[in-house]
């Protein structure tokens, strides 16, 4: 594919003709999970509406150039900005004449920079607070504790109870104290897909005199559609008198490519405190809503495009397929002897667990994978069992009916191979090791025992984008330095505490992430 004299180097000393560079990308992308189809239960959202990829790669490279760094430079991106904070606004209980007229937002690169700026808008309007601290479900999703990370800002978390996988009201409301700038609530938890009691916990912050969130990264472009389709949808949005601000993905659940979220606040005095303005320098005076300064343009472009070609009509017939999706894999899942729906689903996610002690999920997921379906494992969580999740989208509509044999067969796949069995000695690390005493070595040899194939210092290395994700939720990869089978390496994960989790991963991610210097990583070279 590619040939000596150019190399693999992303920077060869000639440069390479526009189709061959096309060709080594496609070859590259063939080690990827397959992102169309309706297989994938993770990571990606597939309405699969014929022409749309093509529309929004269109817009994307129209304002690919176009930087969001001024808005008096370049109209066209602050029209289609808010275009689709009018959008997304409406869908979410405002605008003119509802209950939150003055509703302003941001557009941001994806759920979490959403969140870190709802973090970062909550800490800084309270300037006289010194050691702040925010109030999150322990279902809440990770971005909140990277925001907390990020900003230097406490987290509390109030556990979720296993059996309904909410948080209790109460128990929010206690945890408020003085120092709480932000109460956080998930519609819904990515993890399970439960929809929190937001009309109590924002009423507990309005009370207190706290900005409430609600994380609706996930659920926020489809429940409003599940409710028209006659769904159970408990009030989550600014309908619900103390939230104050909502995010919601567009790179999600309205099928827009990656790269953009939206961020709204009930009003634009609570969205104030998120900008950043600096004019103490020789440069431009500089003035920004979000996290990055240069933005580009496409990411929003397409987005547009996205929500103005599939129009409210087409999200709804989207909605409808995604709803009956859910409800064949649910029945898929509950046709099956020794697998456990964690909730009845009432969003677009199916999560499972076992109640078979000889029914290993980690296998049953590398099985699934062998089968061609891709699947999302979790971990055990503080009484919460380890689990599968499928992320539902309406693409998979027309594959339901092929799932339910596939997954009767292969949990008798799993059955028959039996739980993953570590070696003594890993289960041991795992359980007395203090994170610290995780050296290079140490990790390099589980990595090895483990079949992660990292550290090399030598030959090709393996696929780096998305690993982190991918190992993290312990998908098969299909790189070459990562094993076939992840059941051993989500066996180790699962049976060490979070911490230690944390760090191995990190170890293990900084092992796939090294610079090549040869031939491109999944290239064959030429003889
Ligand atoms: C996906 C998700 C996020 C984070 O979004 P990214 O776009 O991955 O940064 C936050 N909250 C919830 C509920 C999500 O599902």
């Amino acid at each position: 594919m590619i040939d000596e004299e150019s190399g693999g180097s992303a920077l060869p000393d000639r440069g390479v003709p526009a189709q061959r560079v096309l060709d080594e990308i496609a070859a590259l992308r063939e080690t990827d999970r397959p992102t169309h189809g309706g297989r994938l239960f993770a990571y990606v959202y597939d309405p699969a509406v014929p022409g749309l990829d093509e529309l929004a790669a269109a817009a994307h490279a129209a304002s690919a150039h176009v930087n969001g760094l001024d808005p008096t430079a370049f109209p066209s991106l602050l029209a289609m900005e808010n275009a689709l904070v009018g959008a997304a606004a409406r869908l979410l209980g405002g605008g003119p004449g509802s209950s939150a007229p003055d509703v302003v937002g941001s557009v941001t690169s994806g759920g979490t920079e959403s969140l870190i700026l709802a973090v970062k808008a909550a800490r800084d309007s309270r300037p006289e607070i010194a050691a702040p601290r925010i109030v999150v479900p322990s279902s809440g999703h990770a971005a909140f504790a990277k925001a907390a990370h990020y900003l230097r800002v406490a987290l509390d978390v109030v556990p979720v109870s296993p059996a309904t996988l909410r948080p209790d009201p109460a128990t929010m409301a206690a945890a408020i104290g003085p120092d709480t700038v932000l109460v956080a609530c998930s519609a819904p938890s990515y993890a399970h897909g439960v929809v929190d009691p937001v009309g109590e916990i924002a009423a507990a912050a309005a009370v207190a005199g706290v900005r409430c969130h609600v994380d609706a990264c996930f659920g926020g472009w489809t429940l409003p559609y599940l409710r028209r389709l006659g769904a159970p949808v408990p009030p989550f949005d600014f309908t619900v008198p103390g939230v104050t601000s909502i995010s919601v993905d567009l790179h999600k659940y309205a099928y827009a490519p990656k790269g953009v979220s939206v961020l709204l606040h009930r009003d634009p005095a609570l969205r104030a405190p998120q900008y950043f303005a600096y004019a103490d320098w020789p440069g431009y005076t500089m003035i920004n809503p979000t996290i990055a300064s240069t933005r580009s343009g496409g990411p929003i472009a397409a987005a547009y495009a996205t929500l103005r070609h599939l129009g409210d009509d087409g999200y709804l017939r989207l909605a409808s397929l995604t709803c009956d999706a859910v409800a064949g894999l649910a029945d898929a899942v509950r046709a099956v002897d020794g697998l456990r729906l964690m909730a009845e689903p009432e969003s677009t996610v199916v999560c499972f667990t076992t109640t078979d002690p000889d029914l290993d999920l980690f296998v049953l997921v590398d099985e699934l994978t062998a089968r061609g379906w891709h699947t999302q494992p979790q971990l055990t969580y503080a009484g919460l069992p380890a689990t599968v999740h499928l992320t539902v989208t309406a693409a998979v509509a027309p594959r339901v009916a092929e799932f339910g044999p596939d997954l009767a067969d292969a949990v008798a796949a799993a059955r028959a191979a039996g739980p993953v069995e570590l070696p003594g000695e890993l289960l041991a690390l795992a359980a007395t090791l203090t994170p610290d005493a995780l050296t290079p070595d140490l990790v390099a040899g589980l990595a090895a025992g483990l079949g992660l194939g990292g550290g090399r210092s030598t030959g090709p290395a393996g696929p780096t984008a998305e690993s982190e994700g991918r190992l993290a939720a312990g998908s098969v990869p299909a790189g070459a330095s990562v094993p076939e089978r992840m059941a051993p390496v989500n066996a180790l994960l699962n049976a060490a505490p979070p911490a230690f989790r944390e760090r191995l991963l990190v170890e293990f991610v900084g092992l796939l992430q090294r610079p090549t210097w040869g031939i491109a990583p999944g290239i064959h070279q030429q003889a």
